[in-house]
């Protein structure tokens, strides 16, 4: 069985991952790397993950996987999450401390690791452009027009808006496609800024992170990437600050500059700190299509696999989560392995 997968984030790796020696499975990645959003830079001898901060134990199958087969260089993070609310105010605890991981080399390891561990072939910066169906098989073309396949099976793993224009775009003769895409394209995504703020010295507190509880902060979470072990050398700090959506979405085009100033004040007045409103460096990062607000319908996602067309991700899976996308990608492989073997 051949196998092509949109997308090498956590999801598309979790399709190629359970699917294993059954197929023979080509993933295609816009980007240069795996991983998605579960992503990772470094500078001046840091680490820092500038998408998920960090994969849960929320889901025992993705804690084994984690712990047993791709554990090489995981790191647990140190500290709590606390909270804090529209004025400011910390407070201590969540209630939701449960272990958080990610790694030494930043949390994008992985997707190196999920890679290696499902002997799939990734073709990077080979972005699907067009998916046709003929003949009872797939084929996706990519920007320049290179058609590649037959495929048996197609798994579609972008964030919704993506798979939407994918399915609104395809040369798929079925009375599911207008359907499907409608569908697709109605799962909310919220934008999402990522700076990361460097400072020179130490910047201790009694927690990891805060999280902005009643969500009417301009500040959604900031977090202390000194907690992750391997991520900050001593005597030095990195605080990496997500915005809130609204904020996010309405400065999303401003200058690297001013996004950059004005996350560092707030970063300052929230942790009541002046020197914070200047860090030596800093790297902002822009997610259009960050986290999905809601799920997609399981069932109507169903309706596309007769025509041997699969979807997985977190919008499929209805949270943004590492751990949930992951286990929506292992769900979609062990289903076509399943369909499939029934087939024969
Ligand atoms: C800032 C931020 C903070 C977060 N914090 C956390 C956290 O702390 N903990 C947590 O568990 N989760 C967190 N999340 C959510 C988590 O990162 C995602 O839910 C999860 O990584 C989604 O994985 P995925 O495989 O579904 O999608 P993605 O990771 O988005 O993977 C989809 C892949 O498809 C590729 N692609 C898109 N279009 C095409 C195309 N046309 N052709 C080929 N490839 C294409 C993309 O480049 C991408 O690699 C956070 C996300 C963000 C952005």
């Amino acid at each position: 069985m051949r196998v092509a997968v949109v997308g090498a984030g956590v999801a598309g790796l979790g399709v190629a991952c359970a699917l294993g020696d059954a197929a023979d499975v080509t993933l295609f990645e816009r980007s240069d790397r795996p991983g998605g959003r579960a992503a990772s830079r470094t500078a001046d001898d840091c680490v820092y993950d500038t998408g998920a901060n960090y994969v849960k134990s929320d889901d025992d199958r993705v804690s084994r996987l984690l712990r047993d087969e791709l554990g090489d260089g995981l790191a647990a993070v140190e500290g709590d999450v606390w909270t804090f609310d529209a004025d400011g105010e910390i407070s201590e605890g969540r209630g939701d401390d449960a272990p958080k991981w990610t790694y030494r080399e930043g949390l994008a390891t992985l997707g190196d690791r999920l890679l290696d561990e499902s002997g799939a072939t990734l073709e990077a910066d080979v972005p699907a452009e067009t998916l046709r169906r003929g003949d009872a098989a797939w084929h996706v073309e990519d920007p320049t027009g290179r058609r590649w396949g037959p495929w048996n099976a197609l798994v579609l793993t972008p964030p919704a808006p993506t798979t939407a224009s994918l399915l609104d775009g395809a040369d798929w003769q079925s009375a599911v496609r207008r359907d499907l895409r409608e569908h697709v394209g109605h799962v909310p995504y919220r934008p999402l800024l990522s700076v990361a703020l460097h400072y020179p010295f130490e910047v201790e507190r009694p927690y990891y992170a805060l999280v902005n509880d009643d969500k009417d902060h301009d500040v959604g979470w900031l977090g202390r990437e000194d907690c992750k072990p391997g991520h900050v050398p001593d005597d030095e700090s990195l605080l990496v600050v997500q915005m809130a959506p609204d904020w996010s979405a309405e400065h999303y085009d401003r200058a690297d500059d001013d996004v950059a100033a004005a996350v560092a004040d707030r970063a300052a007045d929230l942790l009541s700190d002046d020197a914070l409103a200047a860090p030596d460096w800093f790297d902002v990062v822009r997610w259009r299509d960050a986290l999905p607000n809601d799920g997609a319908d399981p069932e109507t996602l169903r309706r596309a696999e007769d025509d041997d067309l699969w979807f997985a991700g977190d919008w499929v899976a209805g949270e943004g989560r590492v751990h949930s996308a992951l286990r929506s990608g292992l769900d979609a492989g062990e289903r076509i392995r399943a369909t499939r073997s029934a087939d024969r």
